[in-house]
C-alpha cells in the first residue's frame, strides 16, 4: 500500500504522477517537481493544503 499523487488533482494541465511509499517521500517528489516543472521555488501553505488533501492511498 502506497501514495499517490497526481497533477491533474489540483487542477494543473500536467501529466505527472508521483507514487511512493509514504506521505513524506510523495511530498519530496512533489516538491522537486513543482520547482523544475512549475517554477515554485517552494510549495507555499495553500498549495499544500490541496496536494494534501489530493494524495491517494493506491
Ligand atoms: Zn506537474
Amino acid at each position: 500500500m502506497g501514495k499517490k499523487f497526481a497533477c491533474k488533482s489540483i487542477g494543473l494541465q500536467c501529466g505527472f504522477v508521483a507514487h511512493a511509499s509514504d506521505e513524506n517521500a510523495l511530498l519530496t517528489q512533489i516538491a522537486q517537481h513543482a520547482k523544475t516543472a512549475h517554477n515554485m521555488s517552494s510549495i507555499d501553505q495553500e498549495t499544500l493544503m490541496k496536494v494534501k488533501a489530493a494524495i491517494e492511498e493506491e
